[in-house]
């Protein structure tokens, strides 16, 4: 088995993800059969229960695997669907060695980190990359970091076991202070790596400018990493330019060389792609309205969702983040974009101001796209200014409401347990023949992501329709309502589901694709009138 192993060093956000992801990328369009395997230091078992102020978008899998947002950039660059095994946390390692021991699968022995953590992370490796021709593993964290010890020690065992062939990559800063590259904070670090056993074979010195000759021989002699493996990962204005920084640097001849692959020559798809990005011929500007705007990554697959729009059809999409409380004091802030898009979310802090901008949406024909809580708003806004349905409400906001316009799902009754209790993943979704949705996705089913408690409370679907709305989409029972049309209009559309999970590079998703078309339409007639 063939492993690529990629570590981080110095300081934490790094884009180790996109060195990996872009990597990833290389060797599978080399027509190498690759997957990607993200280990978290973090006792949590999953994702699924932390704050997206502090690790940015939690991220669900086709098989409902809340994980690390690093899996959907694999996913995008990989253009593959991964699976919950993908993700390997301390918290589920832990978890499983302690079952064991309660079994009695250590009877007479003292469980200890080494071997038996160390030996549960081997095999959850192994099982992860089990049928691939290579696994790239990112590992969480920065070297040095006590949480991640008892994983790097794993690794490095890995690395002398026969039937393995491993290259350890290792991600670390190059500061700049004035015109002058900095190589002391890589030399420490990679010593750190050295004292546990592991010498890296690659490094990617992330830097402003490109490394200069003089930090790269530096570099070399402290570190013995030959200079051609030594790539500079310097700053470009999106990830998608990364695959070209390392190919152009001769990365793929090393690996190739190193793992014994023939052939294999490279077919580079990014071309046209990362043109439109870098030269979009028009720009519209959309606003995202939500409650985790200070953590941009809390929205990273709707930034990356766009992102494919425009490698795909030249509309750049510049986006105005607009905090959704500070509109209960004027729409003010959305009054110069063309489109708005409400994202997902929990909890009632910033609800009433994400009901403000769909109404404004929804009463001054600028495009909108809701996604799961903006699917929610928009029925909870409908109800109360066209139903006249006062104080209408989801029970998650308001648990008293006279109006359950959203109600709780009626498996979700009873459920005490937090953690992994949603209703995740992949999910079949019928559209209705004749509807808008229909046209846009030119299917009768598609399966799309779903992560949320809280559903259109069936008793309101007659009233709701009377008022406009069309429930194009319902699950395969046509009891639940999954996408959700108004009056006709071509531009507003909402999805119980999260598209932007399964947005790809060369397959944007087409909701966001319309909201950018219909952007650019509204701004045009703007400027005409
Ligand atoms: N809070 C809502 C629910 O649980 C919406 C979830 C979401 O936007 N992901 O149903």
């Amino acid at each position: 088995m063939q492993y690529i192993v990629v570590t981080g060093g110095v300081v934490s956000g790094l884009g180790k993800g996109t060195i990996v992801s872009s990597l990833s990328y290389l060797l599978k369009n080399s027509g190498l059969n690759v997957t990607d395997i993200k280990i978290d230091p973090y006792l949590n078992f999953d994702a699924g229960t932390m704050s997206p102020y502090q690790h940015g978008e939690v991220f669900v899998l086709d098989d409902g695997g809340e994980v690390d947002l690093d899996l959907g950039n694999y996913e995008r660059f990989l253009d593959t669907n991964l699976t919950f095994k993908n993700s390997i946390t301390t918290g589920k390692v832990y978890k499983r060695v302690i079952e064991k021991e309660r079994k009695g699968d250590y009877l007479g022995s003292t469980v200890q980190i080494i071997p038996h953590i160390t030996d549960e992370i081997k095999h959850e490796i192994e099982d992860a990359a089990d049928g691939y021709d290579i696994a790239l593993i990112e590992v969480g964290g920065t070297v040095g970091d006590i949480e991640s010890m008892p994983f790097l020690e794993a690794l490095r065992q890995m690395r002398s076991m026969p039937k393995n062939q491993m290259i350890f990559g290792h991600v670390t800063l190059v500061p700049e202070i004035g015109d002058e590259q900095k190589t002391k904070p890589t030399q420490h670090g990679i010593r750190d790596l050295r004292s546990i056993g592991i010498q890296p074979d690659m490094l990617f010195c992330r830097s402003t400018n490109p490394l200069s000759k003089s930090a790269k021989e530096k570099i070399s002699l402290f570190t013995d990493v030959a200079e051609s493996e030594i790539i500079s990962a310097y700053d470009v204005m999106n990830a998608y330019f990364v695959p070209k920084l390392l190919m152009d640097q001769g990365i793929l001849d090393f690996i190739k060389g190193r793992f014994s692959i023939k052939g294999h020559e490279l077919k580079y798809t990014l071309d046209e792609f990362t043109k439109n990005l870098e030269n979009p011929k028009e720009r519209v500007k959309i606003a995202i309205v939500g409650k985790y705007i200070e953590m941009k990554d809390a929205y990273i697959s709707h930034r990356e969702a766009f992102s494919h729009v425009t490698g795909n059809t030249g509309i750049g999409v510049d986006i105005k983040w607009v905090d959704s409380d500070k509109l209960k004091n004027g729409t003010d802030s959305i009054k110069d974009v063309d489109g708005i898009l409400v994202p997902g979310g929990f909890g009632y802090r910033g609800v009433e101001g994400m009901i403000i901008a769909e109404r404004y949406a929804r009463e001054n024909n600028v495009p909108y796209l809701g996604i799961c809580l903006g699917f929610q708003v928009a029925v909870i806004e409908i109800s109360r200014n066209l139903l006249h349905l006062e104080g209408a409400n989801s029970t998650e906001f308001d648990k008293n409401t006279k109006y359950p316009v959203i109600d709780l799902l009626p498996e979700q009754e009873g459920i005490k347990d937090m953690g992994g209790t949603m209703r995740l993943g992949s999910k079949e979704i019928d559209i209705k023949e004749g509807t808008f949705a229909h046209g846009l996705y030119g299917a009768d089913k598609i399966y799309e992501r779903h992560r949320h408690r809280y559903e259109v409370n069936p008793k309101y679907i007659s009233k709701l329709n009377e008022a406009g709305v069309v429930f194009s989409g319902t699950d395969k029972e046509g009891v639940r309502m999954e996408i959700m049309e108004f009056l006709g209009r071509k531009d507003y559309i909402a999805t119980q589901f999260h598209a932007e999970l399964k947005s790809r590079p060369m397959n944007p998703s087409k909701v966001h694709i319309n909201l950018v078309k219909s952007a650019l339409e509204y701004q045009k007639a703007k400027l005409k009138l």
